[in-house]
Formats: structure tokens, C-alpha cells, sequence
């Protein structure tokens, strides 16, 4: 699958939003504080990180997971025209505010578009279409109404048409329901999960080694620390960059093809 355009990061046509928008508390995945709206210390005056190529070792590895799907563009272009909260100040607030429901919007652009290229789930392709346009128009609205959007209820729809096309693409590979599971440190090293359901399943540090997870469907699984070395992702469905970023790896992890190997994985052993 090839992510469309839109739905990659550009960061230079972005004003730094994931950087000051968003909040982020002191953890094993940020080394500091910081409230929604406030420049993080670490943003430039040209909106570039300052500590980018360092981020995991000065204690913000959360800042290489999140990945905007390409929403700060989408805001900071689109949205506001070109605008941007510092040579702006006035647009600040309501750029700050929309920009995570934006993100949200991405996301399930992100999903559709790959429910799109599902062979299996052709049948479902003119509302997958139909689904894409509308959520895509929504990103493209004024301020004022991506403020007033029911994010959720655009969810529930979305969420509704990914399940069908997720079954249809498992269809025959008998694989097990694990929606939801708390599967949080499981001892799971080469479990067969081809075919499987595992949308939102906590798979928080679980040893996944070896593991089948072919066409498995991980749609919104947390793999935060998840150890997927040597584990097989081919044709894994919903699977994003920042689940993999979240999780361990390998040269032998074999992943969906729309996917890069995180760097971070090289130094696993
Ligand atoms: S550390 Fe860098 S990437 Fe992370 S929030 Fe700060 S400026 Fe952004």
C-alpha cells in the first residue's frame, strides 16, 4: 500500500504544531513537562527541532513515535493558508485547537486508504470511496467547523466499515478473536496469529518473537515495548508507522510493505 501524499508529514510546510499543540508529561518517553499550547524548549525559530537527531538519546523517544499523518501540513496550509501562529499570534489558539482533530481525521484517511487497496474488500470500495471523500472534506473545512466536528461519530462510522473490510480480508484464515484482549506482557513467542483479530488488544510489552502475524488485524493495538524480533507483519492490516516505532524489532521482523523498519531496531539484539 502506498500512503497518498497528504497523508505523509511534511514538516517544512508545517508551523511545528505536534510541537507545541500537543501535551506531554514527563515519562520514559519525555524527559519534561509540557502543557498543550506551549512551544516545546527544543522547537526552533525555523519550526526544526533542535535535538532531532538525539531524540531518544536526550529522553524523547515519545517525539519519534508520533507520527501527524501529515495533518500539520493539512492545518497549517490548507486550514489557515499558509499562515502561521508566531507571525500570526492570532491564529494561535484555533490553530492549536484544531490540529489534533485534524490529526484524528488523518488517521482514519490513513486506514481507509488502505481499506482501498484491500483486494478482498472490493465489494466494499464505493463506501470505502464514499467514506474517504467525506472524511478528506472535513479536513478541509474552516476552523470554526473542524472545531464544532463530532470526531467520534466519524470514528463509529469509519471504525464500522474497517471491521467489514477486515473480515473480508481474513475470511477462511480461521484466526482467533483477541478485539480488545489485555494481552499486556503475554508470553507469545511464535503463537500462530495468522488471520487474527487483534484490534485494540494491549500487547504492552508482550513477547511476540517468532510470532505469526500475518493479515493479522491490528487495528489500534498498543505494541509499546511489544518484542516483534523476527516476528512475521506481511500483509498485516492497519498496522501504522508509530505502533512499529513503539515496539521492538529485528532485521528479521518482516513487515507490511507500506512500512519501514524503524532505525531504532538496529541496535536490537
Ligand atoms: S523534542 Fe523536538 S520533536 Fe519533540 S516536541 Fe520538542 S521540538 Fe518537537
Amino acid at each position: 500500500m502506498t500512503l497518498p501524499a497528504e497523508l505523509r508529514a511534511d514538516c517544512a510546510r508545517c508551523a511545528g504544531l505536534c510541537c507545541i499543540a500537543l501535551p506531554f508529561a514527563r515519562s520514559a518517553d519525555f524527559a519534561v513537562d509540557k502543557p498543550a499550547g506551549t512551544p516545546c524548549t527544543h522547537l526552533q525559530t525555523d519550526f526544526r527541532c533542535g535535538i532531532h537527531d538525539s531524540l531518544r538519546d536526550r529522553g524523547f523517544a515519545g517525539c519519534t513515535v508520533f507520527d501527524c499523518l501529515g495533518a500539520g501540513q493539512k492545518v497549517t496550509q490548507v486550514v489557515f493558508g499558509g499562515r502561521d501562529w508566531r507571525a500570526d499570534p492570532g491564529t494561535a489558539r484555533d490553530m492549536f485547537a484544531v490540529f489534533p482533530v485534524v490529526r484524528q481525521l488523518h488517521e482514519l484517511l490513513a486506514y481507509l486508504a488502505e481499506a482501498l487497496e484491500l483486494e478482498a474488500a472490493r465489494t466494499l470500495h464505493v463506501e470505502l470511496r464514499a467514506a474517504y471523500d467525506r472524511v478528506d472534506g472535513l479536513t478541509r473545512g474552516s476552523a470554526e467547523a473542524l472545531e464544532a466536528c463530532d470526531v467520534g461519530a466519524v470514528r463509529a462510522d469509519v471504525a464500522e466499515l474497517l471491521r467489514r473490510a477486515s473480515e473480508l480480508a481474513r475470511a477462511g484464515l480461521a484466526g482467533r478473536d483477541h478485539r480488545g484482549a489485555d494481552l499486556v506482557g503475554a508470553m507469545l513467542r511464535g503463537a500462530g496469529l495468522r488471520g487474527a483479530s487483534l484490534r485494540g488488544a494491549y500487547l504492552i510489552g508482550a513477547d511476540l518473537r517468532d510470532a505469526d502475524l500475518r493479515t493479522a488485524d491490528l487495528v489500534g493495538a498498543d505494541l509499546r515495548g511489544a518484542d516483534l524480533r523476527g516476528a512475521d507483519l506481511t500483509g498485516a492490516l492497519f498496522v501504522t508507522q508509530a505502533q512499529l516505532e513503539s515496539a521492538r524489532g529485528d532485521a528479521r521482523t518482516r513487515l507490511p510493505r507500506h512500512l519501514r523498519r524503524p532505525s531504532h531496531w538496529a541496535t536490537e539484539a
